[in-house]
C-alpha cells in the first residue's frame, strides 16, 4: 500500500514481536519523516563537527527543535557509543522516561536495551544500553561509584536553563572531570537564549545555536487581574473549544490537585454542552501520574475532536506535545522555597518569571501560528521577575552537601558554583548533618554519614534507617521509609464512599499509634493478604502505590545488606520503632501550645496537625510530636506525625536538645502519694 518507501525503510532495525508488521513499518516511515522535519536535522553535520572539535559545547535551541531526542542519536550513529555510553540528564523523572521511550521507538529497539533510562528506584537499562536518559539526581549518585565517569564517552546536561540544584552541582563536577579526561565530551543544552552564562562558566566554551522556526504567537492578556484563575482557565478552555478553529489546548496548572479539580469540572461542564459540541479529550500530565496514562498526551487527537492537556511546568520545556495551538497561562507555578533560619522547606504557589511566561506562550506556535491566553494583565507581566531564581538559592542543601562530602569535597565554600548558594543555607546543611551524626565537628564524614549516603533518600530518612540497627527494627523502618517515599497517594477517597473510606483508614491507626505506624500496618496487612489487589480495593488503598512501595522496599533492603545492617524485626516494640524514627527526625519535633497549635522546639515555628493525620482526631491532643514534613496550604501543617516522649529527645539527641528544651513546665503532674504511685 505504501509503495517504495517501505522497501527503503525495511532495512532498519525492527525487533521484538510485532502484531501488525505493516502498521509498524508505516509508523517507522512516519517517524523517519518526522525526524527530518525537526530544526536540528539541518545542522546534524555541523553539530557533529563542533562536537569533534571541542570538548565542551553549549547548545541552544527552541523547545521541540530536537535537542533531547535527536542529538544523542546523531552521536550514537557517529560512533561515540563504541567507547562509552551517552548519558543525558533531565531534571524531571517523567521527562527521562518519556524521552527514552520515544527514542527507543525512533530507533526501533526495545526500551531498556540500547536505549534506557534511570530514575530513582527504577533502573531501566541493561549492559547493552548505550544511550541512557537519567534524572540529574541519578548522575550525581553515579559519581559516588564512578568519580571519573569512565563508562561514559558523552555527558549531555540537558535543560540546563532549569538550573535545578543538582544540575548546578553537576556543572561543577563534570567541569572538573573534563580537565583530566580530555576524551570526555560535554554538552550543555538549554532552551533559552542567554547561554553566555553557561559558556563563561565552562571557560568560554563555544555556543552552538539551532535556529528555530517558531510561528507567530498572538498574546491575549486580561484587562483586569482574575480573582479566581482556575475558574478563568476553565472558562477560557471552553470558549476556545466552542469558538476557535481546530487545534489542541495546553493549560498550565500548579500541581496534581489543581489538575484533578479542573479535570473534574471540565468533564462536568462539557457534558452539559450536549452533543452538538465536538468531543473534548482531557489529558492530565504531572509527575505522579501513573506511567501508562502519561503516554496519552502524545496520542494524536482524532479528527473532529480537540485535546486539552492539563500540565504542570513539565510541559514548559521538558516535554513537547504535538498539535498545540492554544496555551492558557494563569501565570503561576509551584516552587520550592526554603527558610535557612528555621530549616523549613515549603512548596509555594508563586507568580512565574517573564522567561517562563515567554516559554509557555511559545508552546502554541511550534507547528503553526498560535494563541496564548494570559490570565493576567499586560502590566502584571511587566512586573514579573526576568528569570526564576536558581533552585540552589532556595532549597535545603543537606542532601547535596552529604553527597559532596562523600566525593571528598571538603571545602564547600570554595566549590565552583555557577551561582553560589547563600552561606546560611550551607551552614544550615552542615549543622543538620552534624546533628544527625553524619559529619564530625571538623565537618568530616563519619561512618554513619557514609552509610547514610548509600541510601537515595533525604538525610533524615537515611539516618532513620541507619538508626534502626540500634533499635533492631530495620524490617519495619524500611517499610515506613518506602511508604513515606510514595507521598500521599496511598489512600483514596471516592466522593460517593467517603465514610466507608475513612472507616477503612481509621482501622490502621487504632490505638493512636500515629501515622508512620499506620503506614506500617497498611503494608503488613497487605503483605499478609499476599500483596493482593482485592485487599487494596476493599480497604481503599491504591494498589499501584503499594506495588511501588514494595519495589522501593526491596531496593532499600538490598542497600541495608550493602551497609551491613542486619535485617531484624521488632514489631512488638512500637517504642523502639518510634525511637528509630525520632533518631532521624528529632529536628522536627514540636510541642503542643495552649491554643492547640504546635511549636517546633528548636528554631520556633508554629504548625498544626494536618487534617489527614490520624492524630488530628484524638482528644486530648498529644503534647509532643515528631513529624515527617511541613506543608503550607492555608497554614503550616505537619504531615505524617507520631507522638513521642520528651525524654527520648535527650536520650537520642543529647547534643541537640538540653533538659530545659523538653521540660513539660505547664503539665499538671500526677499527684504523688495516692493514685498511681500506690502501685509502684
Ligand atoms: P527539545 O529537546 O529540543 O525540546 P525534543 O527532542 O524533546 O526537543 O522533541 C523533538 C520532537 O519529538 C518534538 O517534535 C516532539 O513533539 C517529539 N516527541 C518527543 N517525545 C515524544 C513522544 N513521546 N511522542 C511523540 N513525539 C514526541
Ligand atoms: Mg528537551
Amino acid at each position: 500500500v505504501f509503495g517504495d518507501q517501505i522497501e527503503f525503510i525495511n532495512t532498519g532495525v525492527v525487533e521484538g514481536e510485532k502484531n501488525y508488521p505493516d502498521l509498524e513499518k508505516f509508523e517507522c516511515v512516519k517517524i523517519k519523516e518526522e525526524q527530518k522535519t525537526l530544526p536540528v536535522y539541518g545542522y546534524k553535520d555541523e553539530l557533529l563537527n563542533a562536537v569533534r572539535d571541542h570538548q565542551v559545547l553549549v547548545i541552544v535551541g527552541e523547545t521541540g527543535c530536537g535537542k533531547t531526542t535527536q542529538i544523542p542519536q546523531y552521536l550514537h550513529e557517529a560512533g561515540y557509543t563504541k567507547v562509552g555510553k551517552i548519558g543525558c540528564t533531565q531534571p524531571r523523572r517523567v521527562a527521562a522516561m518519556s524521552v527514552a521511550a520515544r527514542v527507543s521507538k525512533e530507533m526501533g529497539v526495545k526500551l531498556g536495551h540500547e536505549v534506557g533510562y534511570s530514575i530513582r528506584f527504577e533502573d531501566c537499562t541493561s549492559e547493552k544500553t548505550s544511550i541512557k536518559y537519567m534524572t540529574d539526581g541519578m548522575l550525581l549518585r553515579e559519581f559516588l561509584g564512578e568519580p571519573d565517569l569512565c563508562s561514559y564517552s558523552v555527558i549531555m546536561l540537558d535543560e540546563a536553563h532549569e538550573r535545578t540544584v543538582t544540575t548546578d552541582i553537576l556543572f561543577g563536577l563534570v567541569k572538573d572531570v573534563a580537565r583530566f579526561r580530555p576524551d570526555l565530551k560535554l554538552l550543555i543544552s538549554s532552551a533559552t537564549l542567554d547561554a553566555e552564562k553557561f559558556s563563561d562558566y565552562f571557560d568560554s566554551a563555544p555556543i552552538f545555536k539551532i535556529p528555530g522556526r517558531p510561528y507567530e504567537v498572538k498574546i491575549h492578556s486580561t484587562k483586569a487581574p482574575e480573582a479566581n484563575y482556575l475558574d478563568a482557565a476553565i472558562v477560557s478552555a471552553l470558549q476556545i473549544h466552542v469558538k476557535e478553529p481546530p487545534g489542541d489546548i495546553l493549560m498550565f496548572l500548579t500541581g496534581q490537585e489543581e489538575i484533578e479539580t479542573v479535570e473534574e469540572i471540565l468533564k462536568h461542564r462539557t457534558r452539559g454542552l450536549g452533543t452538538k459540541i465536538d468531543e473534548l479529550i482531557i489529558c492530565p500530565i504531572y509527575a505522579n501520574l501513573p506511567t501508562h496514562l502519561q503516554n496519552k498526551i502524545f496520542e494524536p487527537t482524532p479528527e473532529g475532536a480537540r485535546k486539552v492537556v492539563l500540565a504542570t511546568n513539565i510541559a514548559e520545556t521538558s516535554l513537547t506535545i504535538q498539535g498545540i495551538k492554544y496555551v492558557i497561562d494563569p501565570g503561576f507555578v509551584k516552587i520550592k522555597s526554603y527558610n535557612p533560619r528555621t530549616g523549613v522547606e515549603s512548596l509555594l504557589v508563586k507568580p512565574i518569571s517573564k522567561a517562563s511566561a515567554n516559554q509557555r506562550a511559545g508552546r502554541s506556535g511550534r507547528t503553526g501560528p498560535g494563541k496564548c491566553y494570559r490570565l493576567y494583565t499586560a502590566y502584571n507581566y511587566q512586573e514579573l521577575e526576568d528569570n526564576t531564581v536558581p533552585e540552589i538559592q532556595r532549597t535545603n542543601l543537606a542532601n547535596v552537601v552529604l553527597t559532596l562530602k562523600c566525593l571528598g569535597i571538603q571545602d564547600l565554600l570554595n566549590f565552583d558554583f555557577m551561582d553560589p548558594p547563600p552561606s546560611e543555607s550551607l551552614l544550615k546543611a552542615l549543622e543538620l548533618l552534624y546533628a544527625l551524626g553524619a559529619l564530625n565537628k571538623h565537618g568530616e564524614l563519619t561512618k554513619v554519614g557514609r552509610r547514610m549516603a548509600e541510601f537515595p533518600l533525604d538525610p533524615m530518612l537515611s539516618k532513620m534507617i541507619v538508626a534502626s540497627e540500634k533499635y533492631r527494627c530495620s524490617e519495619e523502618i524500611i517499610t515506613i521509609a518506602a511508604m513515606l517515599s510514595i507521598g500521599n497517594s496511598i489512600f483514596y477517597r471516592p466522593k460517593d464512599k467517603q465514610v466507608l473510606a475513612d472507616n477503612a483508614r481509621v482501622r490502621f491507626s487504632e490505638g493512636n499509634v500515629g501515622d508512620h505506624i499506620a503506614l506500617l500496618n497498611v503494608y503488613n496487612e497487605w503483605k499478609s493478604y499476599d500483596y493482593g489487589s482485592m485487599w487494596c480495593y476493599e480497604n481503599f488503598v491504591q494498589f499501584k502505590s503499594m506495588k511501588r512501595a514494595r519495589d522501593i522496599r526491596d531496593q532499600l533492603k538490598g542497600l541495608l545488606e550493602r551497609v551491613e545492617i542486619e535485617v531484624t524485626s521488632n514489631l512488638n516494640d512500637l517504642d523502639a520503632i518510634k525511637k528509630a524514627i525520632t533518631a532521624g527526625f528529632f529536628p522536627h519535633s514540636a510541642k503542643l501550645q495552649k491554643d492547640g497549635s504546635y511549636r517546633t522546639i528548636k528554631h520556633p515555628q508554629i504548625a498544626y496537625l494536618h487534617p489527614s493525620s490520624s492524630l488530628a482526631q484524638i482528644h486530648p491532643q498529644p503534647r509532643w510530636v515528631v513529624f515527617h514534613e511541613l506543608v503550607l496550604t492555608t497554614k503550616e501543617y505537619m504531615r505524617q506525625v507520631i507522638e513521642l516522649k520528651p525524654e527520648w529527645l535527650i536520650e537520642i539527641a543529647p547534643h541537640f536538645y538540653k533538659k530545659k528544651d523538653v521540660e513539660d513546665s505547664d503539665t499538671k503532674r500526677m499527684p504523688q502519694g495516692k493514685g498511681l504511685s500506690a502501685f509502684s
